[in-house]
């Protein structure tokens, strides 16, 4: 089973009671609450009223290694720099840094979008990433259904 949920599946809300609670017919507290400017989905918590888009908590949901030190580590990567030095100084095992890179390529749109809006990263540099575990990211308009 993929540890990966869609976004408006669970609140990415970490202060949130429910957090990470994936919606069921028990468990609703996810509505969806209109569009961005640029016609992303927005949803928001019932329970702590925080809004989000499709781009945010998608990725690497229930890891133990928050997101943002796994996008940072993938940025890195990006960058140029090597799987063997990232495990030196992230303490991750490099098997453990490939499965991310593997994970995020089954979220390839919204792993591209977070790093290139929060890294400055160019497009040859995140293709540069997937060339790691030979998937060109590729994009899937829907889940694995
Ligand atoms: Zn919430």
């Amino acid at each position: 089973m993929s540890e990966f949920a869609q976004v408006g599946d669970f609140c990415p809300n970490e202060i949130c009671s429910d957090y990470g609670e994936l919606q069921s017919d028990q468990q609703h507290n996810i509505i969806k609450f209109g569009k961005t400017k640029a016609g992303r989905q927005r949803y928001m918590c019932k329970t702590c009223k925080a809004t989000f888009t499709e781009t945010k908590g998608t990725l690497f949901y229930r890891r133990r290694t928050p997101e943002e030190e796994i996008i940072d580590t993938l940025a890195h990567i990006a960058e140029g720099n090597r799987i063997s030095s990232l495990a030196r100084t992230t303490g991750h095992k490099e098997d453990t840094i490939i499965d991310w890179i593997r994970e995020a390529g089954n979220h390839a749109e919204a792993i591209e979008e977070a790093l290139l809006a929060e890294y400055q990263l160019t497009r040859g540099q995140i293709d540069g990433l997937w060339a790691y575990v030979g998937n060109k990211g590729e994009k899937k308009l829907s889940g694995d259904g």
